[in-house]
Formats: structure tokens, C-alpha cells, sequence
């Protein structure tokens, strides 16, 4: 009987989930493969993957058949810059959420970010250190993995590394935990680095630059031997390398020891911009962590523009005069996990075209990651990844905040 029963079962799930086709008829699709959107369009997904795009796909018999009035399909969002282990610093400061918060509770607030950014439409993310989490990233990554907690694909940086003191929070009568792993020297640097692979990273982020105290200016704090060292030794593992880095001297140092992404660059001039170009480094502006934390001080979003706000304008528009890579990512986690689309909008309020926008936050950011044979478009064989929103982002990025349907590896995961 009960072997008769596991027969069923085997039977009937998985070679049935197998063959589970479809149909998605939006009012048009967005497939990244260029910035436009197309009206009439519809996807077929088979299992996990898109099987067909385009305006006259006829369902096979037994599809299922899921009408979106009003609304595009896109592909799965992509965020490079979260921090799934930090909430917004207007609920509480960097400082108290490292020092009094324990553990446990960082992780549960973890994995509830996880769940509102994978209903946000945002199926992949690149979660760029835990920042004194130790290693709960792993264990988070590995959950969602094993479909035990619901969230988006995680690519994770473990703890990242900093210069020996260079980092927080400071200033306290005892030592107190810090955000991201303390290292000085080359031989340092790489056992570091080949510690946290270890423990599961797969990029390895620096922190390339930083205030040495309050009120002071960042510094670039690696030298450019210990950085290449590390860098090396991430490649070596088939690691990729995100850099944090706001002066033009941490940015040009992280550029030269080979960097694949730059975070911030603040402070980012049209040479060092230039520079990242020629040697295929991508740059990451996080323009909504740089809105959040002047808005967290009490600018009202109009004029007139702090200097922090007015400096990141330049530096953006720097960056887009000299043809760099833009990868997208807000530093979600200043703000609101869920809000991660405010990195697009931005960038397209900014200057950017909507769909230009749009085509980065997926196709771009597919490509960064080195997974755009898997992800970032709407094509034939693609992972289906996939996101309905009310409306037309190429349009309004607006729309992007109206999300109804997450489909996610061919399973639907928010419906309508
Ligand atoms: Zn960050």
C-alpha cells in the first residue's frame, strides 16, 4: 500500500510539475534585450524555463492560461547592492543595530527582508556583507535554497573586509563588535579572503576607503599591494570582487588591483570614470542610499539639494558621460527592503531613460553577475524569472512600486 502510494506520488508530482506549461498574456512584455516594451506579446514557460516570447504563441493543450490586463511583464528584477541584515537607519542608527541587537533578531529581520524583496518582483540580489552578522548570510542563502524561508536568489559577501581599524563603530570605552572583518597585510588580506569563500562568500566585498572618525573626510585605507593580493586570491576562486569606495584614490586603487564592481563612488571624477572603463569595472552609484540617509537628516527632497546630494548628481553624471558599466543597487537596507525598485527610479528621475533603467536593473546586472545565460532577459531557455507590474515602467518607473505577479523558476510565487 504504501509502496503503491509512493508510486502515486512520484508519478504524479514531479513529472507533472515537469510538464506544467504557462501561458502569460500581459498587455505587453519588456524582455531587456533592448529598452522597449511590446505591446501584444505574450510568454510561455515550461517548468523552470521560458520556452517562447512573442506575439503568437498558442498555448499547448493543458497549459495554463494566465491573463494580465493592464499590465507588463518583465523580467526578474535584480538588486546588486542589499544588506539583508540592516533595516532602515531612521528605525535605528548603524551603530545600535550592530551593538544591541542580537543575533537571533538581525536574522529573523533577515529573512523577513528576504520575503519582501522576492514579493517586490526582485528575484536575485547581491547581498554585499552582513555587517557584524558573522556568517548568518550562509545560512540564510541555504535556507531560501532549500525552500525553507521564501526569498530571491542570494549572492553573497559574508562578512567583507576592512582595514585594521578603519571601519565602526567606534568611539566606545571597550571593544565592541565591528562590521565587517579587520585585516592588515598582504598575507593577512588573502587568508581572509580565502576564509570567508570558505564560509560561503560568493563575491568578496573591500572596503577600499572610509572616515577614520566622525566628521572626517573618507581616506583610502588598503594599500593598492594588499587589495591586489586579495583580489587575486578571489579570483583564484572564481570569486568576483565588489569594492566599496567613494575618493577618486580608493576608486582608482580598487580599479587598478582589478575590481569587478565599485560601490558609491561619491566622489567619482570623469578620469577615475574613464579609467573604470578601460578596465571593465562596473560601477554601482547607490543613489537611493545616498537620498535616504539626506532625507533621514531632514532634507524634504526639494531644493535646495545638500551638498551630499548635489556631489552625487555629479558623480553620476560623470559616470554616465564616460560610458562605464552601471550596475544597479540602492544599499537596500538603508531603506526599506521591498522599496529596492527606488534604485531605478532614481537613476531614471536622474537622467537615465526609463527603459535604459529598466535593461541595467536586469540584462545589466544579469551580465555583471555572470549569469546572463540564466537570467536578466525574456528569452527561450531562460530561468523563468519573472515580474508583472500595473502599467508601463518604460513609461513611468513608478509602475515599478505596482507589482502583481512573481513568478520565480516557473513557480508562482505572488499571483494576482
Ligand atoms: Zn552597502
Amino acid at each position: 500500500m504504501r509502496l503503491l502510494l509512493w508510486l502515486v506520488v512520484l508519478l504524479t508530482t514531479p513529472l507533472a510539475a515537469a510538464a506544467q506549461s504557462l501561458l502569460l498574456v500581459p498587455d505587453r512584455v519588456f524582455t531587456a534585450t533592448d529598452a522597449a516594451s511590446r505591446p501584444g506579446w505574450k510568454v510561455l514557460v515550461a517548468g523552470d524555463r521560458i520556452v517562447a516570447v512573442g506575439p503568437d504563441i498558442v498555448a499547448p493543450a493543458g497549459a495554463r492560461t494566465l491573463v494580465l490586463p493592464g499590465m507588463t511583464l518583465l523580467p526578474g528584477l535584480i538588486d546588486l547592492h542589499v544588506h539583508l541584515f540592516l533595516h532602515p537607519y531612521d528605525e535605528a542608527s548603524w551603530n545600535d543595530q550592530l551593538i544591541k541587537e542580537p543575533l537571533a533578531l538581525r536574522t529573523a529581520r533577515a529573512v523577513a527582508h528576504a520575503r519582501a524583496t522576492l514579493m517586490a518582483g526582485f528575484t536575485t540580489v547581491r547581498d554585499l556583507g552582513t555587517e557584524g552578522a558573522g556568517d548568518a548570510d550562509a545560512g540564510l542563502e541555504a535556507a531560501i535554497a532549500q525552500h525553507i524561508v521564501p526569498g530571491p536568489r542570494l549572492l553573497i559577501a559574508n562578512r567583507a573586509l576592512v582595514a585594521t581599524g578603519a571601519y565602526g563603530p567606534k568611539g566606545y570605552a571597550f571593544d565592541v563588535p565591528q562590521g565587517a572583518e579587520e585585516v592588515s597585510g598582504v598575507d593577512d588580506v588573502v587568508a581572509a579572503v580565502r576564509r570567508q569563500i570558505a564560509h560561503g562568500a560568493d563575491w568578496v566585498k573591500f572596503y577600499a576607503d572610509y572616515r577614520w572618525g566622525p566628521g572626517e573626510p573618507s581616506r583610502a585605507t588598503f594599500s593598492l599591494e594588499e587589495l591586489k593580493a586579495g583580489i587575486a586570491a578571489a579570483h583564484d576562486a572564481g570569486r568576483k570582487v565588489a569594492v566599496h569606495a567613494s575618493t577618486p584614490e580608493g576608486m582608482r586603487r580598487a580599479t587598478l588591483a582589478g575590481a569587478d564592481t565599485i560601490e558609491h563612488g561619491n566622489d567619482g571624477t570623469p578620469e577615475i570614470f574613464r579609467l573604470m572603463r578601460a578596465h571593465g569595472v562596473a560601477f554601482c552609484p547607490t543613489l537611493a542610499a545616498s537620498d535616504a540617509i539626506a532625507r533621514y537628516a531632514g532634507w524634504n527632497g526639494a531644493a535646495p539639494e545638500p551638498e551630499a546630494i548635489r556631489a552625487k548628481r555629479r558623480s553620476y553624471a560623470a559616470a554616465r558621460e564616460s560610458g562605464v558599466a552601471l550596475c544597479v543597487g540602492g544599499d537596500t537596507g538603508v531603506f526599506a527592503h521591498g522599496d529596492n525598485a527606488r534604485e531605478i527610479a532614481l537613476m531614471a528621475v536622474w537622467g537615465m531613460a526609463s527603459g535604459e533603467a529598466l535593461r541595467a536593473a536586469t540584462a545589466g546586472n544579469a551580465a555583471i553577475l555572470g549569469l546572463a545565460d540564466r537570467i536578466g532577459t525574456i528569452a527561450p531557455g531562460r530561468l523563468a524569472d519573472l515580474v508583472a507590474v500595473a502599467g508601463d515602467p518604460v513609461a513611468d518607473p513608478m509602475a515599478l512600486g505596482k507589482v502583481r505577479l512573481v513568478v520565480q523558476n516557473g513557480a508562482i510565487v505572488r499571483a494576482p
